[in-house]
């Protein structure tokens, strides 16, 4: 995942207000603290403290298995084996690479999917062994998302240690290409053909700390390629220049005005073309990244960026008489934007089990698999997995899992809560 910035305080959110409105017993705002009074949720969550050792040890076996972008196949089936041995049902791979497994309630509906991804950012052949100094671990993608992977386990099995029966059904998935390149097609897949209309609520526990994302940052990325007939420096003089055109529609982006609010960011990431110093390229490249937590602000940027690379061409073209410049525009990553509101019914319930659990409240803006959900019009939240870490997408990430039990009792009594109708 990616964290952009914490933005919203527990005052934003109107917690001032909290505790007037505890008498509604089914308002999700003392659903939190009604369910932790049952034995049954009470045991599960205090379960997961003592099981902490064993989510450690889940952690480090999941990571040492590589899970390259669209190579996560072994991590699966391991997850797979470790999702059986929990108790659950009907465990199974679907098409994509995720990995479901099903815990039913009284009924199929509301059906909860509680979620980590698999992949990795690291390529194959990375180191992926596991160094441990007492509860500090480091490795590559130890927290990021391996943590989140073992908090689903620690989930289904305290709910099954402490016999929890919900109403609606709770369905664990850990899903494929949630990284950059993988482009959500994990999610996409599970929300569009695996589960189509069939995912009421969706969680994730994507990231360290305790913090709560409930905006998705939406990204567009495209990779631009301009054409032309190329020839040399000096003899074909006058022949259209991709290089040029490149710059031309780099200095249109670069003055892009953009709002602050919601913060919307653009990014020429990488160029390229050419072939000597004293020839005219044949062609030159940009891969760009547009960004915004809106995605009516995403669609107005992309329509700037896309004018830009056609305003560039026809300038080189003009300036040369010539009709033989091209661009071709590939997306290359499309992930929508969503956001829910603070006074939404999953938003509500999230801050009611932290309160209940004494955790801090945190609310902040980023991109992961909730995304998808999120355009669709499904509740979603990405949960922290607790502890804390550092250097994420690097070799040497580090995840530091003392207490790091809190943020597992904090999955387990969202779970529950978001499996009540
Ligand atoms: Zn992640």
């Amino acid at each position: 995942m990616r964290r952009t910035a914490s933005i919203l305080s527990a005052a934003i959110l109107g917690l001032a207000g909290f505790s007037t409105i505890a008498a509604a017993q089914q308002r999700p705002a003392d659903l939190g603290a009604a369910l932790l009074q049952t034995p049954a949720v009470r045991a599960a969550v205090d379960f997961a403290k003592t099981d902490e050792l064993r989510t450690i040890d889940d952690q480090i076996k999941i990571c040492e298995v590589e899970a390259p972008p669209f190579q996560e196949a072994k991590r699966a089936e391991l997850y797979a084996a470790l999702l059986r041995e929990t108790g659950l049902k009907n465990v199974r791979i679907d098409a994509e690479g995720n990995v479901i497994a099903e815990r039913p309630g009284a009924a199929a509906r509301p059906n909860v999917v509680l979620s980590a991804h698999l992949d990795t950012v690291f390529p194959r052949g990375t180191n992926v062994k596991v160094r441990r100094d007492g509860y500090v671990l480091r490795g590559a993608g130890i927290s990021d998302d391996c943590r989140g992977l073992a908090d689903v386990l620690a989930v289904a099995r305290a709910l099954n240690k402490a016999g929890v029966s919900t109403p609606g059904t709770i369905t664990f998935v850990a899903t494929v290409g949630e990284e950059g390149l993988g482009d959500l097609r994990g999610v996409k897949r599970l929300f569009n053909e695996t589960l189509k209309d069939k995912i009421d609520r969706f969680l994730s526990i994507d990231g360290e700390g305790l913090g709560v994302t409930h905006i998705a940052i939406g990204s567009a990325r495209f990779r631009v390629t301009f054409k032309g007939p190329g020839g040399h420096s000096f003899g074909s003089f006058g022949v259209v220049n991709p290089i040029h055109a490149l710059g031309r529609a780099m200095a249109r982006i670069a003055d892009f005005q953009v709002p602050n609010s919601p913060r919307t960011t653009f990014n020429i990431g990488r160029i390229g073309g050419g072939t000597s110093i004293n020839a005219i390229s044949a062609d030159a490249w940009m891969e760009v990244d547009l960004r915004s937590g809106d995605m009516t602000s995403l669609r107005a940027l992309e329509k700037q960026f896309r004018q830009a690379v056609a305003d560039a061409v026809a300038q080189e073209n003009t300036r040369w008489n010539s009709s033989a410049l091209t661009a071709n525009i590939e997306v290359v990553g499309m992930r929508p934007a969503g956001r829910l509101p603070s006074s939404a019914p999953i938003v509500q319930t999230a801050i009611s089990v932290s309160k209940a659990l004494s955790l801090p409240i945190s609310f902040s803006e980023g991109s992961t698999d909730a995304n998808l959900p999120l355009s669709l019009g499904i509740p979603a939240l990405t949960i922290d997995a607790g502890g804390r870490g550092s250097g994420a997408h690097t070799e040497n990430e580090t995840y530091d899992a003392t207490d790091a039990w809190r943020g597992t009792q904090r999955a387990i009594l969202l779970t529950v809560a978001l499996a009540q109708p």
